[in-house]
């Protein structure tokens, strides 16, 4: 239902793909370490500090080299997914069409960090609860995690970064409104007391979490509707 640009076949056979890659490395639980993937795939990995862009890849598979920029050198979870992406670029060329191949690669990244049974009944048993989440998949930053959990709940995610509104995505099948009052309401408690805050009434359910780093804050939103809201409006 996310699936912008690639097709549900090109998106099954990604999945696929990431199954059979993790299950050659021998990994069978998270975290997933993109570096470890590509060392037992025997792809070197480089870091070449005056890479402008994030990575690429050197084609041919047992020879294949990533190279990775060195930008950000805090943020491994982007390193994680960069190179994550590049194992996609390598295994999927020559199986998907030239023209897709980006964005098949960044679902292969999110198939190979966060594999679909594995994430489904992490999500699940966690009620969702993205500091939880993080805690499983910590080679995965809460935004990639956030925008996953999507795909195994009708549910809102919103992103803000020191009160701004970064972005609003949404898996019910009918439009939301751009934020609704208890949402602001969280916002603001999330930010002024650094937790996790939980806020209902009869409508909808609204869970906030704090990513703050330095004076940096991200808070991201997770909001529902009650169940006769969603079938009322089908
Ligand atoms: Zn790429």
């Amino acid at each position: 239902m996310l699936r912008s640009t690639v097709g549900q076949e090109i998106a099954e056979l990604v999945e696929q793909e990431a199954r059979v890659l993790l299950e050659r490395v021998g990994i069978h639980s998270p975290p997933v370490d993109a570096f470890r993937v590509a060392n037992e795939l025997g792809l070197t990995i480089q870091i070449d500090p005056m890479l402008k862009t994030r990575g690429y890849s050197r084609k041919r598979w047992e020879l294949g080299t990533i190279v990775v920029g060195s930008k950000n050198p805090g943020k491994s979870e982007r390193k994680q997914f960069t190179i994550a992406h590049e194992i996609g670029e390598v295994s999927l060329r020559g199986k998907v069409e030239e023209a897709v191949l980006e964005e098949a690669s960044n679902l292969m990244a999110v198939n190979l960090l966060l594999p679909r049974e594995w994430f489904c009944r992490d999500a699940k048993a966690s009620d969702f609860d993205l500091l939880e989440l993080k805690m499983i998949y910590s080679t995965v930053s809460h935004e990639v995690i956030s925008s996953r959990m999507l795909e195994f709940r009708l549910m809102i995610i919103t992103i803000f970064d020191n009160g701004k509104l970064y972005r609003r995505k949404s898996s019910y099948p009918f439009p939301v409104r751009t934020s609704y009052p208890l949402e602001r309401q969280c916002l603001m408690d999330v930010t002024a007391s650094g937790k996790k805050i939980f806020l209902s009434d009869e409508k909808i359910r609204v869970t906030g979490w704090p990513i703050f780093w330095q004076d940096w804050k991200r808070v991201i939103l997770g909001t529902e509707f009650d169940e006769w809201e969603v079938s009322s409006r089908q």
